[in-house]
């Protein structure tokens, strides 16, 4: 979708990124201090720098409060019911292989209602991004306990601490078969934007996790301080080790937090294989829904 480039007068800021947002939609609907205005900079400087052309990219979310992502992103952008933006994503893969896939989404979205369709995809190897804004709560529909939500936080539906293991996500990628894992935190926002460069430059499953305070449902009910002092609590627990052991990459409630590129490797996609087979059969190389490529 074309979007006007935008204009200032001599005393009128520009807003950098201001090309790839839907300016009309703009002030968000986020509190003050959530970090996902930070995630939406990150990604279109990443976008900004993969020198893609802009109709090759679409953008997927699901549903909460990181599901709007989608909907402030002057791109080819799809908003989709709970849980189901990857099997969405993978619809528009299939039917349109040159097409770049970058799915938004939170951890409640991606890892409860959609944990199922992400180690799939994952498995398979589909060729997408899955950026995961990980704030440990289901923020819009109001702070019940999500699959991340650390041992003894405080959530809407464990008011006496949360007594499930959460899921270490950057392992689970790993082990579901993701040929590119990242962790980071909305503190570090070059690195997240590399990441996510990197991320969607990489042919196959990639999979970057950022932190982001979410002051209001998570923070509040867990005496975390506000947006600015979440932050700072990242900055102090935060360790960055590239290539570390995703095993490792588990989080406590109040331990530290290890951030990184943690895995980059090469695996044939599932339209690798899928036309390898069909050339191999038929001569020909095919999508599945009939277009020769
Ligand atoms: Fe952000 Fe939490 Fe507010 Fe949602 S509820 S906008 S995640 S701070």
């Amino acid at each position: 979708m074309k979007q006007p480039e935008p204009t200032a007068s001599a005393n009128e800021p520009v807003n950098p990124v201001a090309a790839y947002l839907r300016m009309d939609r703009i002030p968000h609907i986020w509190c003050p201090g959530c970090g996902l205005g930070t995630v939406v900079n990150c990604l279109v400087r990443a976008l900004m720098t993969c020198a893609i052309p802009r109709n090759d990219i679409s953008i997927v979310s699901g549903i909460g409060c990181t599901g709007r992502v989608a909907g402030y992103l002057a791109l080819d952008s799809f908003h989709t019911t709970h849980g189901r933006a990857i099997p969405f994503a993978t619809g528009l893969k299939l039917a349109n292989p040159k097409l770049k896939l970058v799915v938004v989404s939170g951890d409640g979205d991606l890892f409860a209602i959609g944990g199922n369709h992400f180690i799939h995809a994952a498995r398979r190897n589909m060729d997408m991004t899955v950026l995961c804004v990980n704030n440990f709560t289901y923020g819009m529909t109001g702070g019940q306990v999500t699959p991340t939500t650390p041992l003894d936080a405080i959530a809407s539906t464990t008011p006496y601490g949360n007594f499930e293991d959460p899921f270490n996500l950057p392992h689970l990628a790993e082990s579901s078969g993701a040929v590119y894992v990242a962790r980071w935190t909305t503190l570090h926002v070059r690195q997240a934007v590399k990441s996510i460069r990197d991320a969607i430059r990489k042919k196959g499953f990639s999979f970057v996790e950022i932190l982001s305070p979410c002051p209001t449902l998570y923070g509040r009910r867990n005496r975390l301080g506000d947006g600015l002092e979440m932050m700072r609590q990242f900055k102090e627990k935060s360790v960055v080790r590239n290539g570390a052991d995703t095993r490792e990459a588990g989080l406590d409630f109040k331990g530290g937090i290890l951030c990184g590129t943690f895995i980059d490797r090469e695996r044939p996609t599932f339209l690798d294989r899928y036309n390898e087979t069909m050339a191999e059969r038929l001569g020909h190389a095919f999508t599945p829904y009939g277009g020769v490529l």
